[in-house]
């Protein structure tokens, strides 16, 4: 069934049951929409259909929501210890090693991400298990000074049921850090991956079962954001709500879940600044600058996606990113390019307005990379853009791309580059490069991000940091310790002994 016999070269063959039409996974069984529609799945880097997922409704999330219910009141689930927990973690970690290959090649046919990409999105997701697995039993509570003839302690405790609504960008990070650190915690999971991307989470959930996880303690349920999706935030017997993806979107999950009160966690978008000062290390820093945009072709809520740069030094580092940008060429994924297409048509086309319209805004395209001869027409590609003199106030300043398209503002000084750096609606990271000791403190004081890395940048990078935004970027914490706080909940407890 494979739509180009060249797709995963040098990777294992994909075993045609991963190819196969796939099934939700709730309560432990395997179970088509009860309606019997399904969506099909499509590969990016050639646009051909290759398998289908369920597309469920109110009903099938309905299922799903009370199995994952049952199973935090009612099973086993609740008699495993913390440290029980994070062995079972332990051990899916050497199970999905055991299926590195076939999940790195499942997860770039399926978004199109180039094969390296792939593999490095399960190393991420085994390092996940790995934390998670480890930390699971290391989170406290405290004992609190109190009344004469009292002791006053906390505790953390699950909120129950967990609902997770993930994007197509990175599923295998997502899935494995929410199964570390929501079921680390000894909750229970519901998770709506995205109609672009599901394969992976599916295989993940059913290597779960394999693991030893108790039926219902993680279910996913596959469909339209709008059907599935929504039907998965309002339901009442959600406890808490995590959400990864846009903005926009994230304010309509924010209002459903508002309905029973629940508790949200908000990872959303970002328009995150490199900031890049005339005595940095430039030569470190430009492969750093152009690979933050470049990776997952854009599509990264972390990406660095706006380039801060002293103007002493400006015509310089343009000259040598134009250099670099001339030369990135997307390809199909089984070619393993500098990026892959985009994740679908619409996604695309929505790249390729903001290309259009940064020029009719005063910003000048200094360079564009190339498409891989051969690549095949019914995939999505769009050469990586840099452009330069982007103005302030302009769209391609301000708004998310998601696309490989770096934009580049000059600034006087370092009052100006803090200034420019917070001049967004977001705040979620933000690379500062320079070798000035006392500058390197300012700037990570002033810059309004959930990250500030200095004289690096990791576009969601790092397993034990935790990573969240301020603004339109959300609110909550993941991964690191963080995360297992977060899926979790205080309870005071009193005793007076007299
Ligand atoms: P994109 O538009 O790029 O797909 P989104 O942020 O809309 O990004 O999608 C991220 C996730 O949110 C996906 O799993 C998608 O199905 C889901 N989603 C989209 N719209 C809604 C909605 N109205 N209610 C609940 N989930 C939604």
């Amino acid at each position: 069934m494979l739509t180009n016999p060249k797709a995963d070269q040098g990777l294992a063959a994909l075993p045609p049951s991963l190819l196969a039409p796939r099934t939700n996974i709730t309560g432990g069984r395997f179970a088509a929409a009860r309606s019997g529609q399904t969506l099909d799945v499509a590969c990016p880097s050639d646009g051909g259909v290759f398998s289908s997922i369920p597309r469920s409704d109110a009903d099938d999330v309905d299922e799903a929501v009370r199995a994952a219910h049952q199973a935090f009141h009612e099973g086993p689930w609740a008699t495993f210890s913390a440290l029980d927990r994070g062995r079972l973690i332990t051990k899916l970690m050497g199970i999905v090693d055991r299926e590195a290959d076939a999940l790195a090649a499942l997860e770039s046919r399926d978004t199109g991400k180039p094969v390296r990409l792939g593999r490095a999105d399960v190393n991420a997701a085994l390092r996940y298990l790995e934390f998670y697995g480890g930390a699971a039993d290391k989170l406290t509570g405290e004992t609190i000074p109190f009344l004469d003839g009292h002791t006053a302690l906390t505790l953390r405790v699950p909120h129950g049921v967990v609902a997770s609504i993930i994007p197509w960008n990175y599923p295998l990070h997502m899935v494995s850090r929410l199964i570390g650190a929501a079921c680390g915690m000894g909750n229970t999971l519901v998770l709506k991956p995205a109609e672009d991307a599901s394969l992976s989470a599916l295989r993940f959930a059913e290597l779960a079962l394999e693991a030893g996880f108790p039926a219902g303690v993680i279910n996913v349920v596959t469909g339209l954001g709008p059907e599935a999706g929504a039907a998965l935030a309002a339901h009442p017997l959600v406890d808490f709500v995590t959400f990864t993806g846009s903005s926009a979107t994230g304010a309509v999950i924010q209002a459903l879940a508002a309905r029973h009160n629940r508790g949200t966690s908000m990872e959303l978008g970002g328009k995150s600044a490199q900031i890049l000062f005339a005595d940095a290390d430039v030569d470190a820093a430009l492969p750093v600058i152009q690979n933050a945009i470049i990776q997952n072709a854009g599509q990264t809520c972390s990406a660095g996606s706006r380039l801060l740069v002293d103007r002493r030094i400006h015509g310089a580092v343009i000259e040598a990113l134009a250099e670099r940008f001339s030369r990135l060429v997307a390809a199909p994924h089984w070619q393993d390019g500098d990026l892959g297409p985009m994740i679908n048509a619409k996604q695309a086309e929505r790249v390729r307005g903001f290309i259009a319209r940064a020029r009719s805004e005063g910003a000048r395209l200094a360079a564009q990379g190339g498409i891989a001869d051969g690549a095949p027409s019914g995939g999505h590609y769009v050469p990586p853009a840099l452009f330069d003199d982007v103005p302030p106030e302009s769209e391609l300043f301000r708004d998310e791309v998601f696309g490989p398209v770096l934009a580049v503002t000059p600034f006087e000084d370092e009052a100006e580059a803090a200034r420019l750096a917070n001049a967004t609606d977001f705040g979620l990271v933000a690379g500062v490069w320079t070798r000035d000791g006392g500058r390197q403190h300012r700037m990570a004081k002033r810059i309004r991000a959930g990250q500030v890395f200095i004289n690096a940048y990791g576009a969601g990078g790092g397993v034990e940091l935790p990573f969240g935004g301020f603004g339109r970027s959300g609110h909550g914490r993941e991964k690191g310790m963080e995360f297992l706080r977060h899926m979790s909940a205080t309870k005071t407890v009193v005793f007076n002994h007299g």
